[in-house]
């Protein structure tokens, strides 16, 4: 589903357009012009699924070089080390993130409780993506023709970067988990998850000139993305907390 000259959305659950696996968080394919990116992987269930709709939308997933990873919760990173073995491309994950996915580390990416709760499928497991390498937030990532910066965006996760993609017909964000339409966020009750991390966080995106907003789920913003933004500061300077996205 192309979104801009660059930007396509390629995988997207039951919280999206359910384009590939119900579990899977939104997936972007960043078009360099040659070379490819995805930002995060989905879950890992069903990962030819997305490369199906790599190909539909006209792409080799032989150029997928670089998969970067908002966060390692098992709906955007679970499907690092599936996509890593079927494309080859390398797996850039936030911080200790790298460890963890290496490693198929399931509690220190929250995913025992949540598999209990029902989050996931009783029997999903975390497969492990022994390649991902470590990146961290002020790490540039070149695709081909284009550009993304990666930002240290902690609050929904410790471990969480959002991107600032540069050299497509408009500036835009990739934000992962930190923001959603309307202005909610999504606080867990997860050990690593912090109000005023999130709180921070978001001031600082505030401070960002971005037009589109490619959130982790559920609905896009293409031109008026900072509004989503604008929309959390209003409640955290009233000091309040921003609606929860039930994600
Ligand atoms: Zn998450």
């Amino acid at each position: 589903m192309r979104l801009t000259r660059r930007v396509h959305l390629v995988g997207s659950g039951a919280t999206g357009a359910d384009l590939s696996n119900p579990y899977d968080c939104h997936v972007y394919l960043v078009d360099g012009g040659g070379p490819l990116a995805l930002i995060d992987a989905g879950v890992g269930l069903e990962p030819e699924l997305i490369l199906a709709n790599v190909r539909a939308a006209g792409f080799d997933p032989a150029n997928i070089q670089t998969i970067a990873l908002t966060h390692a919760h098992a709906d955007h990173g679970g499907g690092s080390g599936p996509m890593h073995e079927l494309t080859g491309a390398e797996v850039l994950a936030p911080g200790p993130a790298a460890d963890w996915l290496q490693q198929a580390d399931e509690e220190a990416i929250s995913l025992p409780r949540a598999r209990a709760g029902g989050t996931y499928p009783a029997d999903y497991q975390l497969a492990p993506c022994p390649s991902a390498i470590s990146i961290s937030g002020g790490d540039t990532i070149h695709v081909g023709e284009a550009r993304l910066t990666a930002i240290a965006t902690p609050g929904h996760a410790r471990e969480h970067l959002s991107f600032l993609l540069e050299g497509d017909d408009r500036v835009g964000l990739f934000g992962g988990d930190v923001v959603f339409q309307g202005g909610k966020i999504l606080l867990l009750s997860t050990p690593d998850c912090s109000i005023q991390e999130l709180a921070a966080t978001m001031r600082g995106l505030g401070e960002l000139d971005f037009e589109a907003l490619y959130p982790g789920h559920a609905g896009i913003s293409l031109r008026r993305g900072r509004q989503h933004v604008d929309a959390a500061l209003r409640a955290f300077d009233a000091e309040e907390i921003p609606p929860n996205f039930n994600a």
